[in-house]
């Protein structure tokens, strides 16, 4: 196990995509989840810490080593990590057990430490007794799973995974979310987690680092990403929030951009101040709908314990978390009360976070 250090980073594909300026740190034993929309990077970053990807800018620390960057320049092979990736790549013409065992093999482990390990690892995803088995016989959850184990095999540095259950149905992800959640724990491996979604970045990890278009706007708990976001790319992406322009009016009152409208917000939050101008994130939860008003219902979801109402407001999208028992329906004009939104100063478009180490230049 290692920590793993990422110190300004950058990587531009001649098709303009890729990362800049990416400084994190992964603490050894952490679960760090990469966040963010298709695109913004995810992948770019965990190949630069893999391997397969050489940085223009920057360094990457595994350990106590710099394995990229100054020069230096470490192969994956020699760089002691475990993958998982999306698409299973398991060899179907080989075992279970002769899949698990390649790395070990590679790394010239003798045979009997092999089988105990190989034992172990599958014992670990709970793939005892599957060691004779082909891959094209197992369900595509234990192809994963066999994938993990020979991930897990080697006594990685660290482990690397990119979407591995964005392939899989939802009853068959929450289970192996949560398998995976309790097997790092007893572990004790350094993970770098890439998702796209929130929900198993929340639920999984220790930190969240959400990514748009190739830079960090935030790295914090989960519980901190969700409740006091950085950025309003961070309250939209992370916990569903409405973007607004508005004017302040005054501390509670504001002016839609565009129509005027004037609104009130019950509670304002502004960690980085109030100004005239500036974007009100607006959660579905913090939204709540009386009868009558200029605001269309275009859409009345039922979600099981709650409904999703999505409205037109002012030329705005919004939504509105309401309760099962509240009888809207698509076509209904009602009024928004918002309990609580978080405001932006509009030239705050990106906020310094102190977990992001600033460039050493
Ligand atoms: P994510 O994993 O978050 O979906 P990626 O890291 O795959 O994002 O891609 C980030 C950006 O870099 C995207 O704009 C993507 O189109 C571009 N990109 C990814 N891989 C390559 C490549 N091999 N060549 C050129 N552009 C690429
Ligand atoms: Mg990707």
């Amino acid at each position: 196990m290692a920590r793993v250090e990422l110190n300004d980073v950058g990587l531009l594909y001649e098709t303009g995509g890729g990362v800049s300026d990416v400084s994190l740190s992964i603490e050894d034993g952490e679960f760090v989840a990469l966040l963010g929309p298709s695109g913004s990077g995810k992948s770019t970053l965990l190949r630069l810490v893999g391997g397969f990807l050489n940085p223009d800018t920057g360094t990457v620390v595994i350990g106590k080593e710099t394995v990229a960057g100054k020069g230096r320049w470490i192969p994956p092979e020699r760089r002691n990590l475990g993958m998982v990736f999306q698409q299973h790549a398991v060899w179907p013409h080989r075992t279970v057990a002769e899949n698990v065992a390649y790395p070990l093999k590679l790394a010239k482990v003798g045979r009997a430490e092999r089988e105990e390990r190989v034992r172990e690892a599958l014992e670990l995803v709970g793939l005892e007794g599957f060691a004779d088995r082909r891959p094209e016989t197992l369900s595509g959850g234990q192809r994963q799973r066999v994938a993990l184990a020979r991930a897990l095999v080697g006594r990685p540095a660290a482990l690397l995974l990119d979407e591995p259950f964005a392939s899989l149905d939802a009853a068959l992800r929450d289970r192996l979310r949560a398998e995976l959640g309790a097997l790092v724990g007893r572990t004790g491996v350094t993970v770098i987690h890439v998702t796209h979604d929130r929900t198993e970045a929340l639920a999984l990890a220790d930190r969240v680092a959400v990514l748009k278009e190739g830079r960090l706007e935030q790295v914090a708990p989960p519980r901190e990403v969700y409740a006091s976001p950085k950025t309003p790319f961070v309250a939209s992406f992370v916990s569903d929030a409405a973007l607004i322009p508005v004017e302040a009016a005054s501390e509670k009152r504001f002016e839609l951009k565009g129509s005027g409208a004037s609104f009130e917000i019950g509670e304002v939050l502004a960690p980085y101040g109030l100004s005239r101008e500036g974007t009100l994130a607006l959660r579905p939860q913090d939204v709540e709908l009386v009868p009558g008003g200029r605001a269309i219902v275009r859409a009345a979801l039922f979600m099981g314990d709650s409904c999703e109402a999505h409205l037109e407001w002012e030329s705005h999208s919004l939504r509105a978390r309401i309760p099962i028992e509240a009888r809207i329906e698509s076509g209904d004009r009602v009024r928004p009360v918002f309990t609580s939104g978080t405001f932006f100063p509009v030239s705050q478009t990106t906020i310094q976070d102190p977990n992001l180490k600033r460039s050493q230049r």
